[in-house]
């Protein structure tokens, strides 16, 4: 069999492997990036929405943006009882994965790395002079490598730098697009011009406590729900009647009526991981979703994969201790804010469900005039809105 040798590997074109590709190219190493899929963003599910400022800071800002999000709705729903928050926004852009994972791998190219694609890591072998890295296609050897390799980490699980994924550490989620002509989004979303776009971000009771989004594309939209493994286990409740159920609350088929579901995919994003697993062992660095990184309240998990390729990036090029790695990456902002975020969000999903009752109610008895209504629903829940905000003051950033 061939062996090719490279100072380091990276697995995997997403956000964290391509950032760290980059960095690590742009120091002068000769890094190789594998992608099992055909192409980048093709093995991902489709679509994001991303905080320009934080993709624009490592790859530039020529980003190719479906479009720029200029209104972001919060929907509270508990059935028919609805709180709506409808406001302007700036900074934020949504992005088709296909696109957006081609033109990071391609700043990476750029920058001197070679990505092949079609290519499968299979395995990692420690020899006597560094790493080999096995895939369906031949061997590589290597000193470094960088495990970018999403929410389902089988090479990280393998070599046991991570544990495997449990159903109460992960949210099983399911999303859907919708093709449409440019203007028909525009039009049905109410939306100034063709390059604006809006976002929803919904959290909803129905079977089980649940988050759900709708993104605006330039000729789609896309929908999305998701809710904890557990619960979705315990209640024999399928992913794809989620999302049905969930366009069923939201009334979204008027809105998707007479257009063609493009794309339906099912993943699992991972809630807990880094500090409570490692995030290396000697010359071998795990980065995004592979470590659990995804924001658990805002749901961001690009912002978090860049930021930690960028650090592996760095930790590949001068050849770090895991140790330092880890503490690197505890300083980061972004991913503190992930780490910090995570003990509220495990309250919240035992009494957040309160929520989705609580706040519709508290509008519908001020409308009618209810105020002392209001101080006893408050009073009655001060308890656990007690607890909740004292978790909320440990977010950091
Ligand atoms: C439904 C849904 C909606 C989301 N919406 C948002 C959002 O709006 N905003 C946001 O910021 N985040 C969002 N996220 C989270 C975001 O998609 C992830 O956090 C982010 O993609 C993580 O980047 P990554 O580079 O770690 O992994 P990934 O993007 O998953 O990339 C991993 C890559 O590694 C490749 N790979 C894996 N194993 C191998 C192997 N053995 N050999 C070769 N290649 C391999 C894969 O094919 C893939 O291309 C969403 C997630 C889901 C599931």
């Amino acid at each position: 069999m061939r062996t090719v040798e490279f100072d380091a590997v990276v697995v995997g074109t997403g956000p964290a492997g391509s950032a760290s590709a980059l960095v690590a190219a742009k120091k002068g190493l000769k890094v190789l990036v594998i992608e099992r899929g055909p192409e980048p963003g093709s093995k991902t599910v489709s679509g994001a929405m991303i905080r320009i400022d934080e993709v624009g800071k490592v790859f530039g800002t020529d980003i190719p943006i479906e479009r720029q999000v200029k209104r972001f709705k919060v929907i509270i729903a508990n059935g028919g009882d609805r709180v709506n928050l409808d406001f302007p926004v700036s900074g934020l852009g949504t992005v088709g994965r296909r696109k957006f994972d081609a033109w990071m791998s391609s700043k990476a190219e750029a920058a001197g790395a070679v990505v092949i694609t079609k290519t499968s890591v299979t395995g990692i072998k420690r020899t006597e002079g560094g790493i080999k890295v096995l895939t369906d296609r031949g061997e590589i050897s290597t000193g470094r490598v960088v495990l970018a390799e999403g929410a389902n980490p089988i090479l990280s699980m393998s070599l046991r730098i991570r544990d495997d994924l449990t159903p109460e550490d992960a949210v099983q989620t399911a999303k859907e697009v919708y093709s449409m002509p440019q203007t028909e989004v525009t039009k049905r979303m109410g939306l100034s011009a063709d390059t604006d776009g809006e976002v929803w971000r919904v959290i909803y009771v129905n079977k089980t406590f649940g988050a759900g989004f709708l993104y605006t594309y330039k000729d789609a939209i896309a929908i999305g729900a998701g809710a904890p493994m557990k619960s979705m286990i315990e209640k024999k409740y399928q992913p794809n009647v989620m999302i049905e159920d969930f366009k069923e609350d939201l009334g979204l088929k008027q809105l998707l009526s007479g257009t063609s579901l493009r794309e339906y995919s099912a993943k699992i994003i991972p809630e807990s991981g880094f500090p409570y697993c490692k995030a290396g062992i000697d010359n071998v660095y795990l980065a995004g979703d592979a470590i659990g990184l995804v924001n658990p309240l805002t749901f961001d998990g690009i912002g978090p994969a860049i930021a930690s390729g960028v650090i592996a990036g760095n930790a590949v090029a001068e050849g770090w201790d895991p140790r330092k790695y880890e503490e690197a990456l505890k300083y980061d902002p972004l991913i503190k804010s992930v780490i910090s975020s995570r003990k509220l969000v495990k309250q919240l999903l035992s009494t957040g469900e309160k929520y989705v009752t609580l706040l519709p109610e508290i509008m519908k008895r001020w409308a009618s005039g209810d105020l002392y209504g209001i101080r006893e629903l408050v009073s009655e829940n001060a308890w656990t809105i007690l607890k909740d905000l004292t978790l909320l003051m440990q977010v950091r950033k």
